[in-house]
């Protein structure tokens, strides 16, 4: 899948300390391969690329982060900004508000309309209603109705009608009567292709001017979503974008496409069949989704506030000298658990996330290792290699533990100790750590 390719691509700049040239233009060959099997077409992913491409040049690496680490970053940033940076809401300039559904046969026309409608009641505080434009099929106005029923909500069909216009009209009339001050048209699906039927509902929007007209589209349809899309927007200049089952396999890669397509926000995201199952768009998450990381980036974000550059460097250089005591490491133990819970770390990692739900992690996982260090005089911490037998039995007396326990954390910590002689590089050290004890 995507999250392996891309771990793929990173490996080339696993261990390497700047992102140069070389190891830029084969990682992003990979990466542009894989946004093409997340549906994301080829003109956006190659821009995409380049773009990531020139911003990670010259970018300096913080220590504590590995290239790929901040490449998955920079990629992040710029499939957010692509997706339109933040959450586009919807406009509510009159009442009652009138929105206008379209999209494909079979895209969740229907179910969005009553999600949304839910939505509008339950978190915004408005009275919605739904009217049937679909007229084609009785059991479109059925499907409504029922959902209608469900949440509550009032639906307004005219089944003798075969006119969408009209009904859409009445519709409108009959919410002002009642007081009701959000109308959501749902339509019939339509063919792009089908002239009759776009004229038809570039009819109704002629006719009762909505405030919004949201094109709904099913994100399994991948290449395809995109051109529908484009052909909707040329004839009814919608004003966002519902993407649909997104709860399927599907990465998301046709919400960067349509959006770089045809520049109209996505507003919100299906997942699921249920009523409440309705997400406001954020593109921060998406982009996360379409990388395939979990909240890889969230870990790399919080890593690079908590490290700081100059101790870094710092212990870098004692590390060089073989200086590194334990007045460092439990520094360092400190700076990790600033970085917060355990399991909220843990959990970001990729694929470690829905392991993670089944585990206890115990958050005072630290606490024997530093109440031994603290059972430690100044000069034993700055002087590991002089801690024999008999300080090590007082050494756990003093700390609550055993011997057996500070054996260990003393093995643990020559180990660790020769590799980061070895690597001089923090980041080695704090990956080994995380995954300590
Ligand atoms: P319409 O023809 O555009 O009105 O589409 P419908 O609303 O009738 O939906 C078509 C099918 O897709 C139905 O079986 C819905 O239950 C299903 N559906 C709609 N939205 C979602 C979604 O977000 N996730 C999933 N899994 N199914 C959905
Ligand atoms: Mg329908």
């Amino acid at each position: 899948n995507l999250s392996d390719k891309l771990d793929r691509a990173f490996k080339v700049l696993k261990g390497q300390g700047t992102i140069t040239e070389i190891n830029v233009a084969e990682t992003m060959k990979e990466i542009r391969k894989a946004l093409l099997d997340a549906d994301v077409n080829y003109k956006t992913a190659k821009a995409f690329t380049d773009d990531v491409r020139q911003k990670a040049l010259g970018n300096n690496v913080l220590t504590s982060i590995s290239p790929g680490q901040l490449l998955t970053k920079l990629m992040n940033d710029e499939l957010t900004s692509l997706m339109g940076g933040t959450t586009a809401d919807l406009n509510f300039p009159a009442t009652p508000t009138v929105i206008l559904i379209a999209g494909l046969n079979g895209a969740g026309k229907t179910t969005f309309t009553g999600k949304l409608a839910n939505y509008l009641k339950t978190q915004r505080n408005k009275k919605p209603l739904l009217v049937a434009d679909d007229i084609y099929r009785p059991a479109a106005i059925d499907q409504l109705e029922v959902l209608g029923q469900q949440i509550g909500i009032p639906v307004y069909a005219n089944r003798e009608s075969k006119d969408p216009v009209a009904i859409a009209r009445e519709g409108i009339a009959q919410a002002k009567q009642n007081g009701q001050n959000v109308v959501i048209i749902d339509t019939a699906g339509r063919l792009a292709i089908d002239e009759a039927m776009m004229v038809e509902i570039e009819q109704v929007k002629d006719a009762v001017k909505p405030h919004e007209i949201l094109f709904v589209v099913d994100s399994m349809t991948g290449q395809d979503a995109v051109n529908t899309a484009k052909v909707f927007n040329d004839r009814l200049d919608f004003t966002g974008v519902v993407l649909t089952k997104l709860d399927g396999d599907t990465r998301g890669g046709a919400a960067l496409s349509i959006k770089s397509v045809v520049n109209k926000p996505i507003k919100f995201i299906g997942t699921g069949e249920k009523m409440e199952a309705l997400d406001v768009f954020h593109p921060d998450r998406m982009a996360s989704r379409i990388l395939g990381m979990g909240d890889v980036v969230s870990l790399v974000e919080r890593a690079q506030q908590q490290f700081d550059e100059k101790e870094a460097a710092e212990l870098q250089k004692k590390i060089r000298k073989n200086k590194f005591d334990f007045n460092d490491f439990y520094g360092q133990i400190q700076q990790i658990k600033k970085m917060g819970n355990m399991k909220d770390l843990m959990g970001m990692i990729p694929g470690v996330g829905k392991m993670m739900k089944d585990v206890e992690v115990d958050d005072n996982a630290f606490k024997a290792i530093e109440a031994i260090i603290q059972s430690m005089t100044p000069f034993e911490k700055e002087n590991p290699e002089t801690i024999n037998q008999s300080r090590r039995n007082r050494i756990a007396k003093g700390s609550g533990t055993d011997i057996q326990e500070v054996n260990r954390l003393m093995k643990q910590f020559d180990d660790m100790k020769k590799v980061m002689k070895q690597m001089s590089n923090p980041a080695a050290m704090a990956n080994m750590m995380r995954r300590m004890p």
